[in-house]
């Protein structure tokens, strides 16, 4: 048995839970399609519900394709467990719902995928819950907007679509030291590129839809526990540090140490909640993860060539992406993601909102998609479309003025991608 935690990333992609199927043999992960799974007796059956025993009851917890999946996702982020959900908004909201009470905030980032923006800003309301928008450049905003009710901060690694990065390392060292627990979504970056539990982050989320399928197939999330919060210390989780009358007053951190969280995401969120990844999507991410160190490289490689491209273009009047020596982000992507900035850039035209619609229209190659992180090249035009539930500033701060378009950087070949944005710029 290969030490995993001590191998690199391409053989932790390949081989992470990724055990011979004890039944078969089957090198490759069986889908285990079914719904239930049988007890051996009645004793069985109850330590299985009283979470004595670990074992697969109901797919809506458990499902031993999902939890390979998740053991991969984990050894790849460098955490101890993880939480396979539905999608990657399922995934945030089964993070938040471990850590909040109503009445309780968060402090995110203002720069932040659309979708996000509208479940921080109105949809979680319905819950008691709250979120304050910060600009995460500046950590001392971030550390004034906390306050005694704030239970998480949450962030992007590489920022949706703005092509900012966030500074890690000062957010994780304020995270610490003033007990919160630190979210990042690193969905645009993937662990290839960004290890954010090594600078500090207690849970990292993933919309596995995107670079980690990578093939625009599948609508899934991640939830992985990096085991290092002291969810005891200060009180303020109690779903994570009171007795559970669901389990008979089991605490859940007393009782799981480190493996705290992802436990309650499982035996209570999914039970409760139900947002439950599938096996066959589990199967078809896991095959993407195969080869994303791979696939990441070729993205971050065609992205830095088309953003020093577009940069050079007389028709563009910028171009947001913190591979160019020009961003104000490069100092920041050196530390935080030295591998590349990811493969998303957001262009803004001379000829404004109009030019953005024509090159979308003209666009051959590139798929007009509201989607990322595919093999395939995509484009949208965020303020018609993805952001278009913003207000107009809220659309400056997320970087989706009127005259930007989003790119998302596929594995084409680079020079087939450049000669057909210059076809399309007209
Ligand atoms: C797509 C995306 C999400 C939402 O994920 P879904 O799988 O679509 O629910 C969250 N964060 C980022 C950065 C995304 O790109």
């Amino acid at each position: 048995m290969i030490d995993l935690s001590k191998a690199g990333f391409q053989t932790k992609q390949i081989h992470g839970g990724a055990k011979f199927d004890e039944a078969t043999g089957a090198r490759q992960i069986p889908i285990y399609q079914s719904t239930a799974f049988g007890f051996k007796d009645v004793d069985h059956a109850a330590r299985l519900f009283n979470l004595q025993e670990l074992g697969y009851i109901y797919s809506r917890l458990t499902n031993p394709t999902v939890a390979a999946l998740q053991e991969r996702i984990a050894v790849l982020e460098g955490g101890v467990g993880a939480v396979a959900c539905s999608s990657g908004h399922a995934a945030q909201i089964m993070a938040l719902f471990a850590l909040m009470e109503p009445g309780t905030n968060l402090v995110a980032s203002d720069k932040l995928y659309g979708g996000t923006v509208t479940q921080f800003s109105q949809t979680i309301k319905s819950f008691g819950w709250s979120a304050t928008f910060v600009d995460f450049d500046d950590p001392a905003a971030v550390e004034a907007a906390i306050d005694e009710q704030t239970r998480a901060l949450f962030c992007e690694s590489i920022a949706n679509p703005g092509g900012a990065i966030t500074d890690l390392e000062a957010i994780g060292a304020l995270a610490q030291r003033v007990g919160v627990p630190l979210i990042v979504d690193n969905t645009l970056a993937t662990p290839y590129l960004c290890q954010p539990f090594t600078f500090g982050a207690t849970l990292v989320v993933h919309s596995t839809t995107k670079y980690l399928t990578g093939n625009g197939t599948v609508t899934g999330g991640c939830i992985v526990d990096s085991g290092a919060f002291d969810w005891s210390a200060s009180g303020k989780y109690p779903k994570l540090s009171e007795p559970c009358e669901a389990y008979h007053g089991l605490k859940f951190h007393e009782t799981f140490g480190g493996l705290a969280f992802t436990f309650y995401g499982i035996a209570v969120g999914l039970r409760d909640l139900g947002m439950t990844m599938n096996p066959q999507g589990a199967h078809y991410t896991l095959l993407g993860i195969e080869t994303l160190s791979l696939r990441m490289r070729e993205h971050v490689a065609n992205a830095e060539k088309i953003a020093a491209w577009l940069e050079n273009d007389p028709r563009v009047s910028s171009v947001s992406y913190a591979g160019l020596d020009s961003s104000a982000y490069k100092d920041v992507k050196q530390r935080i993601t030295p591998k590349g900035a990811g493969a998303l850039l957001s262009i803004k035209l001379k000829g404004g909102y109009d030019a953005c619609l024509s090159l979308v229209k003209n666009l051959e190659i590139f798929s007009h998609v509201a989607n990322l992180g595919d093999a395939k090249s995509l484009v949208i035009h965020p303020a018609s479309t993805t952001h278009r539930q913003l207000s107009a500033a809220q659309q400056e701060a997320a970087g989706v003025a009127p005259d930007a378009v989003r790119l998302s950087i596929g594995i084409e070949n680079a020079d087939d991608l450049i000669a057909d944005l210059d076809q399309a710029l007209g």
